[in-house]
């Protein structure tokens, strides 16, 4: 199948468990939440659309585009890592699927194509759908109105507070994720939201913070 991206670009990864780790970014295209145009955010199927300040609508992000095949995409995913990757260290290359909502599109065949580049896989999903096999790194994190389906993996991360009963940490502690981490809703209560997360973390320890390291360092 074809494949709708927004962007693909080589960075740190800025948040959660594998913060700071080098990594290509491939947004996809669309999500099932939200139509990503502000006129549908009250619309939106997910409480997220009222909040969400990813742009993941259209393929005119940094080498983004229409990528016919998964090998043409898993492809131009290596030489991302390729021109900047000299240290010969044998680091396997790392590519963190998001959008979005990457489950979309993200299916065998590209998980497929991605290993043959030898990559190791991430992907961040809101857990709502099901994923193809293999997956070497499942970050799910819930949103608001939107039931998950995904109940294990490696980490959980939670925006927080979403302002909903059903986005209460103690909602997930059941699930069996490795990982545990609160992240402020960004914002114009992000102040807020970090003392919450903050208090959140120091009466239940099982949750970490996480802050969006890429802002502060001014990164993609
Ligand atoms: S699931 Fe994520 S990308 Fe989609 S609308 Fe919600 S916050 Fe935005």
């Amino acid at each position: 199948m074809a494949y709708t991206v927004k962007e693909l670009f080589f960075t740190l990864q800025g948040e959660g468990a594998q913060s700071g780790r080098a990594s290509v970014f491939l947004r996809f295209t669309g999500c099932n939440l939200w139509s990503g145009r502000d006129e549908d955010r009250a619309k939106g199927s997910g409480g997220c659309a009222l909040w969400c300040d990813t742009d993941f609508v259209g393929t005119d992000g940094e080498n983004g585009g229409r990528f016919p095949d998964a090998g043409s995409l898993a492809l131009k995913a290596r030489s991302l890592w390729d021109r900047s990757v000299r240290d010969g260290s044998g680091a396997r290359p790392y590519v963190v699927c998001t959008g979005g909502e990457p489950s979309l599109q993200l299916d065998q065949a590209l998980v497929d194509a991605l290993h043959a580049h030898e990559f190791e896989i991430a992907i961040e999903t809101n857990g709502t759908r099901p994923l193809p096999r293999g997956i070497d790194w499942v970050c799910v994190s819930p949103k608001a109105r939107a039931p998950i389906v995904l109940e294990r993996g490696d980490e959980l991360k939670l925006v927080y507070p979403q302002g909903t009963s059903d986005t209460e940490p103690e909602r997930f502690e059941h699930l069996a994720f490795r990982h545990w981490f609160v992240q402020p809703m960004d914002g114009r209560a992000r102040e807020e939201s970090t003392r919450a997360c903050i208090a959140l973390c120091q009466s239940r320890p099982r949750w970490r913070l996480s802050v969006q390291t890429h802002k502060l360092v001014n990164i993609p």
